[in-house]
């Protein structure tokens, strides 16, 4: 099958990445979300995350041009029937991305790809939302999506090899490594690092250190290129709860219970970069 147009639904942090790297390879993109707002809040994030590649000179303007002249935005699921692939990429929320799916199945022809971008949740559980669940699959980037090589691939119960095949060849086609990860909460790279991301904020929260020197530890100590703290702010704090919560409710087990500072400052609405103030202030 020849994959022309991608649909992407959430033009979030996420979201709009996704678009952009699709759009950068060549396909067709449609962005959608809820509103005009988002979509453009979205769409001015991929603008100037290629500008930013054309001043680095990693692409030429032709070709960011090309790529944004690529991307359609829309709050209306029915185009998502011209779509050969859907990455579903909203708000991390069990009940939302069912809905989400069982609409996407609905407008989608019976041979497009569905795939979600959860951090955390069950490919088996999501999947079950769709018709012809054997299409469907886990498909999950890493952010910033433009600089980061990796997506993990994953399979739940029902998901078919013919499916899996187009995805390895899709994030070729991305210029992305895959990795197979089983589908267990935070599948295999979240379930490592989510736990220390919650153990920085709950040193933080013991007053053992201040963010800045927490980071600074983290980054000279342990060679990580960013500290855990300002990579919660980067991540979104309702997201990186949300995927907590999926390995302590998951796993029921109490050694990822989430940090109550983290809970404090996701119901305070300080998420992070996205609305300019978490741990730093952006
Ligand atoms: P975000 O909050 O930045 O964006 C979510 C977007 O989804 C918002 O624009 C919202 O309006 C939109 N949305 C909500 N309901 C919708 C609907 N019914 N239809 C269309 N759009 C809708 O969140 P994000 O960080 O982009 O996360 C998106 C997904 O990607 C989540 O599943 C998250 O777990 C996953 N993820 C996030 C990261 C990260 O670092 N932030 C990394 C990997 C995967």
């Amino acid at each position: 099958m020849t994959i022309q147009t991608i649909g992407v639904i959430g033009a979030g942090t996420m979201g709009n990445g996704i678009a952009q790297v699709c759009a950068a390879a060549g396909y067709r993109v449609l962005m959608l979300d809820i509103n005009d707002e988002a979509l453009e809040r979205g769409l001015s994030a991929l603008k100037r995350n290629l500008e930013r590649q054309v001043s680095k000179q990693t692409l030429s303007s032709a070709q960011a041009e090309d790529a944004i002249a690529r991307v359609q935005t829309s709050t209306d699921y029915s185009l998502l029937n011209g779509a050969d692939i859907v990455v579903e990429a909203a708000t991390e929320n069990l009940d939302l991305k069912l809905r989400i799916l069982k609409q996407i199945s609905h407008y989608v022809h019976p041979t497009c790809v569905i795939a979600t971008n959860t951090s955390s949740l069950s490919i088996t559980h999501l999947g079950a939302s769709v018709d012809k669940p054997e299409r469907f699959i886990g498909l999950h980037f890493f952010n910033p999506v433009p600089m980061m090589g990796l997506i993990e691939i994953i399979r739940g119960l029902q998901t078919s090899d013919a499916t899996h095949a187009q995805m390895i060849a899709l994030s070729d086609r991305l210029g992305k490594t895959a990795i197979n990860a089983g589908n267990r909460p935070g599948f295999v790279v979240n379930r490592i690092l989510v736990p220390m991301i919650n153990e920085a904020i709950l040193v933080l929260q013991e007053g053992l250190s201040t963010a800045e020197d927490i980071d600074l530890g983290m980054q000279l100590g342990c060679n990580q290129p960013i500290g855990p703290l300002a990579l919660a702010d980067l991540i979104g704090l309702d997201t990186l709860l949300a995927v907590v919560e999926s390995l302590h409710d998951g796993f029921n087990d109490s050694k990822y219970r989430p940090a109550p500072l983290l809970k404090e400052m996701v119901a305070g609405g300080l998420l992070g970069r996205k609305t300019g103030k978490g741990f730093y202030q952006y």
